[in-house]
């Protein structure tokens, strides 16, 4: 068995989930940098200081999701930390790209009024299908560890108290994928929170704030460190951190 902790990030060729693998590495982890494209997960995993490998991994195909478990027993024998982080806000087509339509007009095309159920579906894949068959597909790994956590990278936008409060500033971003997907995302985290709770792993939901990557382009104002930090502090929990549980660097959010 591999001597060095070993974490998996999904979806860390880029962004938040790049710099959760650069912070995890940092901290002595043998990081496995999840890319559905196995090139852009190695060109990643180079800018990375420590031990961090390229995991081919499509979050939406079982038979990806599988092999990538298999790779994982066979090379290294062991799972500490699964950072569920891959998502998508929609999917692109060429006449609804960040290339020719703003991000205004992009929220617009998904108000529930007018948002395609397609890609409803296709968000929901990603966001919340694929993050229950990777949790599944890595559990026996990470049953053997002795301290496992998984940290499902969520957003507040997610969260049914804040999207009824008059008040909350992001209400105006009405996405029927995105936004629905994450509130989702929370109550699976709750599911596998409460499944797992008398064994030693936490499974716990971070938000990472609004943060200048592609999934927003570049429209966030925090930086990747910034959106990193919740779900790395999560990732690192001691045994007598909490499971079940939804924050950011704030402190804890309602569901
Ligand atoms: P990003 O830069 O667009 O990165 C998303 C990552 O997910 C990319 O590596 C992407 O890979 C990957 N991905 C998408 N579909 C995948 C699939 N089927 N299989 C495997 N990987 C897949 O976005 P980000 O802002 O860093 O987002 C990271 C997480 O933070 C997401 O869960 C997002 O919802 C959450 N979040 C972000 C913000 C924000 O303001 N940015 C706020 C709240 C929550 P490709 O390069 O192949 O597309």
């Amino acid at each position: 068995m591999h001597n060095q902790k070993v974490a998996l990030v999904t979806g860390a060729n880029k962004g938040i989930g790049l710099q959760i693998a650069k912070e995890l590495a940092a901290r002595g982890f043998t990081v496995l940098v999840g890319s559905r494209d196995l090139g852009r997960g190695e060109a990643a995993a180079k800018t990375i200081a420590g031990d961090a490998r390229a995991l081919a991994l499509d979050v939406t195909d079982a038979k990806s999701i599988a092999a990538a478990a298999e790779q994982i027993q066979n090379e290294l024998g062991r799972l500490d930390v699964l950072v569920n982080n891959a998502a998508i806000a929609q999917v692109a087509t060429p006449s609804m790209s960040f290339a020719n339509t703003s991000f205004e007009e992009m929220l617009k095309a998904k108000r529930p009024s007018v948002g395609s159920v397609a890609e409803v579906r296709a968000v929901f894949e990603t966001n919340v299908f694929g993050v229950i068959a990777v949790t599944q597909a890595m559990l026996p790994l990470l049953r053997e560890a002795p301290a496992a956590r998984i940290v499902n990278v969520s957003s507040e936008v997610g969260s049914l108290t804040k999207q009824t409060d008059p008040s909350y500033p992001y209400r105006s971003i009405q996405s029927i994928s995105y936004v629905p997907s994450k509130t989702a995302l929370n109550a699976i985290t709750v599911a596998f929170a409460n499944e797992l709770e008398t064994t030693h792993i936490k499974v716990n939901a971070a938000c990472p704030g609004f943060t200048a990557t592609d999934l927003n382009n570049f429209r966030g104002t925090r930086s990747v460190q910034e959106g990193a930090r919740e779900p790395v502090r999560l990732a690192l929990l001691g045994p007598d951190g909490p499971t079940g549980t939804f924050s950011n660097d704030d402190g804890a959010i309602p569901w």
